[in-house]
């Protein structure tokens, strides 16, 4: 149906008469969220502001990304695979499951959670799409508007990003590079005050690559204590620790302080796409009493419940994955991570902080003795541009003055000079590629950190050039 309408006209007359379909007068204007427009990514914010542009000759090896898988190299046993097979192919787990998790899995969960020393049963577990959702969860059942949570400083980005929507306030304490990165407990108990509702506590550590020892934690679980604060403990890294230490999970170590348990299948197992995460609730003396268990299962139905068909493998993932699984990706990440680390100690002006576990190493830039650079980002730029490596800016885990280097890549065998190359190797991993690490001196005192890789036959080189003084 039409309308005769007046058309108002550009020069403010309005023409009479001329026949036309209604017109809308109200615009279209949808507006974000704000709380949806604050979330920021720390990583995302950082990077985008930064001049990547790497150097067309040279193969990108990208330092920066914490995905084992992306090598190609990190591949799920043929245990992991086959339970999931089997879920998928019994055509029992297409349907929902409770929104916390099916049964038998959260038993599975428990059982495995149990052999770390926890005291749960499946009515503690809560079955999440991957850990950050776990983390998500957690916050969200334990945030108060307005509060605030502590968080680690070097941290894991994530945190902060959730602290938009769930409206609380991130109060940093700091870990300490001298001290393996020991949490400064001091710091940490300084930052408590009436308005804290929950410490965040992550071990093994992104970014620092840091493994407490028993020691540390129960100093740490005696603040929780005093403070009367519950953690939410971030062991997504559980387990993966070098040769001569020892993961701690934080609940085994206190019947006292309540104790959200987050971690996953992700980084132990080696698949950061299945989405499949969890909260072990440890509460010996029920401090949390129904309330936080109430809201964590009451936000479960947010998503009604994680992947089925995952869920229908965690019994067999979680049994049968042979313990060598876990050694080997051990053994190399190890590997890697202390050729990296002697590598670059060496170079005055870099100060590589020892990881004990993890996929990281934090390397501290001496930013006075590289003169070609104005500040680690344009380092990182440059980095990018000249050698087609890109590591991680301190400043993306609010640590600025340091660079992340990500570890768990390609790397067959960690032969770090030639003559080693052709021993004869075992080949229990399909991995097709050798790098390794090696520092030259050119013109005198111009050091060349020079990362080669073999791969196929071909060199790709990268490195950190730097022209200091000695
Ligand atoms: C990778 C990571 C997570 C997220 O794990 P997902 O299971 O992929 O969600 C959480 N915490 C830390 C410290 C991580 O490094």
């Amino acid at each position: 149906m039409e309308y005769q309408t007046s058309i108002p006209m550009m020069n403010g007359h309005t023409e009479p008469n001329s026949k036309q379909t209604t017109i809308v007068t109200k615009e279209w204007s949808i507006n974000g969220s704000p709380k949806a427009l604050g979330t920021i990514n720390p990583i995302r914010r950082i990077v985008d502001e930064l001049n990547l542009t790497p150097n067309p000759e040279k193969v990108m090896i990208p330092l920066s990304i914490g995905d084992p898988t992306l090598s190609g190299d990190f591949k799920p046993c043929k245990e992991i695979i086959d339970a999931v097979k089997c879920s998928l192919e019994s055509g029992s787990f297409n349907g929902y499951s409770p929104a916390s998790g099916r049964e038998d899995a959260r038993q599975a969960i428990a059982d495995y959670c149990s052999s770390y020393g926890m005291t749960v049963n499946s009515k503690d577990i809560i079955i999440t799409s991957g850990c950050s959702h776990a983390l998500d969860l957690a916050l969200a059942a334990i945030a108060i508007p307005g509060c605030n949570i502590l968080a680690p400083r070097p941290g894991f980005p994530l945190y902060k990003t959730l602290s938009t929507l769930l409206d609380f306030n991130i109060r940093y304490y700091d870990l300490l590079p001298e001290n393996g990165w020991q949490i400064d407990l001091k710091h940490l108990e300084s930052q408590i005050d009436d308005n804290t509702a929950a410490i965040i506590y992550n071990n093994p550590s992104n970014p620092c690559g840091s493994v407490f020892s028993r020691k540390h934690i129960i100093d740490f679980l005696e603040i929780a204590e005093r403070n009367r604060l519950p953690v939410i403990a971030d062991e997504i890294y559980e387990d993966l620790v070098f040769p001569g230490n020892q993961f701690y999970a934080l609940a085994s170590q206190s019947s006292e302080v309540p104790i959200l348990h987050c971690s996953g299948l992700t980084k132990k197992f080696m698949v950061p796409g299945w989405r499949l995460g969890w909260i072990a609730i440890n509460d010996r003396k029920n401090r949390f009493g129904n309330e936080i268990r109430a809201g964590l299962n009451a936000l479960s139905q947010r998503i009604i419940g994680s992947n089925t068909i995952i869920q229908g493998a965690i019994p067999a993932i979680l049994k049968n994955t042979p313990k060598s699984f876990f050694e080997e990706n051990i053994d190399y990440i190890c590997n890697n991570a202390m050729m990296a680390y002697r590598r670059l100690k060496v170079v005055p002006g870099l100060i590589p902080i020892k990881p004990a576990g993890a996929f990281y190493m934090m390397v501290k830039i001496e930013i006075d003795r590289f003169p070609d650079f104005r500040n680690d980002l344009h380092l990182v730029e440059s980095l990018v541009s000249d050698e087609s490596v890109f590591c991680l800016p301190g400043n993306c885990f609010e640590y600025p003055g340091y660079v992340r280097l990500a570890l768990a890549l390609s790397n067959e065998m960690n032969y770090d000079n030639e003559s080693q190359r052709n021993d004869n190797r075992p080949n229990d991993y399909n991995r097709t590629t050798v790098k390794h690490f090696e520092i030259f001196t050119q013109d005198g005192d111009r050091l060349l950190v020079n990362i080669h890789q073999h791969h196929r036959g071909k060199i790709f080189e990268f490195g950190l050039y730097a022209n200091f003084s000695v």
